[in-house]
């Protein structure tokens, strides 16, 4: 019988993490009156895992297609040597030395889709404006990877919106990946309100939330720093040249694990 391949179900932001959340009331220095928080900030959100395998998978390290060790050491150490001009190091360190990115897709669209259902509530046609300017903010990155929006699934890329996200989270993202460490799918959740009773969230905060999950599901981990859009509660509406150096150099590199010994 024909080994299936594993397929390992995480979440980027999402579930138990808290990713970007709104807070109305909150200045920040060069926007007006809106500002992302994290919710929980006794959590150090460098610490906090971004990645979490769900409950029945596994990691199948052992026997699966690995990179050569010399590889994997010639990889690692690129990686060093682009030092604070990228976040990579921020994936290896929550997904076991998993290098995770879709497959070879340079001059390749990944397809997305939105799924649309204007049943409920607080739903606000405009929210789809929000993510193609946020689909527009992301290409001609520097990486080859570009989106293109489909008129229905399936998609390489699904987004969909629900009323609130539990937690107070603005957003999460769902991306699923084999043992070769090449992603699947991914999967974006929007939130229409920061919790059940807070205030809808306006155009230009649900763009920023947009850009954010996007960049997750292109394959980006977070930021520690928050200038760059990959940042947990990033103030910023368009990828920053650090987003873009962390994806051209996840696209300079195969994908898999890089564990050495
Ligand atoms: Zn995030």
């Amino acid at each position: 019988m024909p080994r299936l391949p594993l397929i390992l179900a995480v979440v980027i932001g999402g579930l138990i993490v808290t990713d970007i959340v709104f807070r109305p009331n909150d200045p920040t220095p060069d926007n007006a009156d809106v500002a992302l928080a994290v919710a929980d900030p006794g959590f150090p959100p460098k610490r906090r895992p971004y990645v979490e395998i769900l409950p029945g998978s596994s990691a199948p390290l052992a026997g699966t297609p690995t990179i050569d060790l010399r590889a994997r050491l010639a990889i690692r150490q690129r990686i060093e040597r682009e030092g604070g001009r990228v976040y990579l190091d921020s994936m290896l360190a929550t997904t076991d030395s998993m290098l995770i990115r879709w497959s070879d897709v340079r001059s390749r669209e990944l397809s997305v889709v939105m799924v649309i259902d204007s049943t409920i509530g607080g739903w606000d046609p405009t929210a789809t404006d929000d993510v193609v300017g946020a689909i527009r903010a992301w290409q001609g990155n520097g990486s080859g990877l570009g989106l293109r929006l489909v008129p229905k699934g399936p998609a390489d890329v699904t987004i969909r919106w629900v009323p609130y996200i539990d937690s107070a989270q603005t957003g999460a993202t769902t991306v699923e990946w084999g043992d070769n460490g090449e992603i699947r799918s991914a999967t974006v959740t929007l939130a229409l309100r920061q919790g059940r009773d807070s205030i809808v969230i306006p155009s230009y905060g649900r763009r920023r939330v947009a850009v954010h999950e996007l960049g997750h599901a292109l394959g980006l981990p977070h930021s520690s720093r928050d200038d760059d859009a990959m940042f947990r509660s990033s103030p910023q509406d368009a990828p920053s040249r650090r987003d873009q150096a962390t994806l051209l150099l996840l696209y300079s590199v195969p994908p898999g694990p890089l564990r050495t010994p």
